[in-house]
């Protein structure tokens, strides 16, 4: 493969002149290195999934705060788009699945639900306004439910690490399907919220016999005798 070329394109004496310069490029950051020379950014055209022949790049090479160096390579090429990545694939997808209000939840998401409920402790889940309540997690067991929320209450944290072993020793759960796990922040379910609709008798279960029959499975199945044996 050919070595790429660069062309010096401008120099700049402040950041501001810098950035205008390159929020007019279209372009956004492939990667940063340090160099001896200062640091050396290497951005690239930030549509270039949408566009995978143009191979238009800027390299910047910062020697200080008032000394910014641009070389470009190639020029944009947005003449054909990418065919595989329709734009409106997300929308498409809204239509398959229909209107939802809530995200649906498979049955394997269930089992770990109803999994997490049974292990639960009941009255350590603390009702505490709305339709939130705080529930412990497994994470850390220094919290009572209405220990974390009075730390909730007064941030009583001096350090980071306080604070985060905090966070994670309880759940705030919103019926129906807000958590403060970490889980449903990218997902939307998880199973704190569900167990506990679960437990409050707002979920119904697709299949019952499927849930029941979980803890009975993990026990090694009994070796087969032949039927002539009995
Ligand atoms: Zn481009
Ligand atoms: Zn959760």
């Amino acid at each position: 493969m050919a070595k790429r070329q660069w062309i010096f394109a401008d120099r700049f004496l402040n950041r501001s002149d810098f950035h205008s310069y390159i929020n007019d490029q279209n372009i956004s950051i492939k990667r940063t290195e340090q160099t001896n020379g200062g640091q050396k950014i290497t951005y690239r055209c930030s549509e270039c999934r949408k566009f995978p022949q143009c191979d238009f790049q800027i390299r910047c090479l910062m020697k200080d705060e008032n000394e910014y160096i641009a070389s470009t390579s190639n020029t944009h090429n947005h003449s054909n788009r990418n065919a595989t990545t329709p734009e409106l694939e997300w929308s498409e997808k809204s239509v398959l699945n229909g209107f939802r209000t809530c995200p649906s939840v498979s049955i394997k998401q269930e089992k770990v639900a109803w999994k997490w409920k049974n292990g639960l402790d009941k009255s350590s889940i603390l009702y505490w306004y709305g339709h939130t309540h705080v529930v412990p997690s497994s994470y850390c067991k220094q919290y009572t439910s209405s220990t974390w929320l009075h730390a909730y209450n007064t941030m009583p944290w001096t350090q980071f690490d306080e604070f985060s072993s905090w966070l994670y020793a309880g759940r705030l759960v919103t019926i129906p399907m807000m958590c403060s796990c970490k889980t449903n922040l990218k997902t939307y379910i998880c199973k704190h919220a569900v167990g506990i609709m679960m437990h409050f008798g707002f979920y119904v279960v697709s299949d019952p016999g499927k849930l029941e029959d979980l803890g009975k499975r993990r026990r090694r199945p009994k070796k087969a005798t032949s039927a002539l044996c009995r």
